[in-house]
């Protein structure tokens, strides 16, 4: 069976409620939100009651809570060390973030492993495997996902080998997993078309049982461009056919996977989300052009 989602939304009032209706509304099984602004650490009391009616509902419809997918802030950046108070900041913040997904019941938690700003790379990568080893230091049952990055600017995380440097510094080894991305596969140069061969690489260096969750997305731009635009699927330079075959893959069946595409119109009084149309199409393994 697919478990197919998207990122949906999250906000204190409807609570996870919320997001379920939302998630159920594109016929999905699963999704994945931010318990907060995408873009900053601020984040608000979850609502409790909302949170036991939003149980309710995804029990009515079978999503698992084991694939429900927590993204952390974009901002969060582990690998430069500089200033001393940030790096804690950051490292205080995810723990507060990996209880606020306990508490919600959910497991896994997605999180770009860092940009070296200002810092070599390999020490940007040893600032990573220390503040995870911080992190990870605690007694509750979420997964940190790696994911993989299309390399723009001076992101680590980039091929399987940087991954692989991080996981192997990691204490808590159960903890540590991996998301990957097929935009930014695309963009750091890996042929989507070929998602099997790094697979075989991917098993051989990391271990495939290691991917946990896959970012289903299309890319604005060519093949090793390292930008990490995402386009609706179909839109984009990864096509259709080269996604639908990786929502199907047998290595991958069961494994939740989340569309990251834009809305379409968006930011005008004619955006909507394209969710429902884009699982739609994955369903029937047909490509139906729905943005006019
Ligand atoms: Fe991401
Ligand atoms: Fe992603
Ligand atoms: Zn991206």
């Amino acid at each position: 069976m697919l478990i197919l989602g998207s990122h949906v939304g999250f906000n204190n009032k409807d609570g996870l409620l919320g997001s379920v209706e939302e998630a159920l509304s594109y016929n999905a099984n699963t999704f994945m939100f931010y318990t907060g602004p995408a873009q900053s650490t601020i984040r608000s009391k979850i609502n409790e009651e909302k949170t036991y009616e939003g149980y309710k509902l995804m029990a009515e419809n079978n999503i698992n809570n084991d694939n429900v997918i927590v993204h952390a802030p974009y901002i969060v950046n582990l690998a430069n060390r500089n200033q001393e108070d940030k790096f804690n900041f950051y490292i205080d913040f995810l723990k507060e973030e990996l209880n606020r997904i306990n508490n919600l019941g959910f497991n896994k938690m997605v999180l770009h492993p860092g940009s070296a700003v200002n810092v070599s790379r390999e020490d940007g990568i040893k600032n990573i495997i220390d503040g995870l080893n911080k992190v990870l230091d605690n007694d509750n049952n979420v997964t940190i996902l790696l994911e993989t990055m299309a390399g723009k600017g001076n992101e680590l995380g980039v091929n399987i080998n940087e991954i692989k440097t991080i996981i192997d510094g990691v204490k808590y080894k159960d903890k540590i997993a991996v998301c990957i991305d097929t935009c930014h596969l695309n963009d750091s140069g890996i042929d989507i078309n070929k998602l099997d061969d790094y697979l075989d690489e991917f098993d051989k260096i990391i271990g495939i049982n290691k991917i946990k969750c896959v970012h289903i997305n299309d890319s604005m731009n060519p093949i090793s461009s390292h930008k990490d635009r995402h386009q609706n699927i179909g839109y984009g330079t990864i096509g259709f056919d080269a996604l639908c075959n990786v929502v199907y893959n047998k290595r991958l069946e069961g494994i939740p996977m989340i569309l990251e595409t834009p809305w379409v119109n968006r930011n005008t009084s004619e955006e909507y989300p394209p969710y429902k149309q884009e699982i739609e199409n994955f369903r029937n393994k047909k490509f139906i052009d729905f943005i006019q």
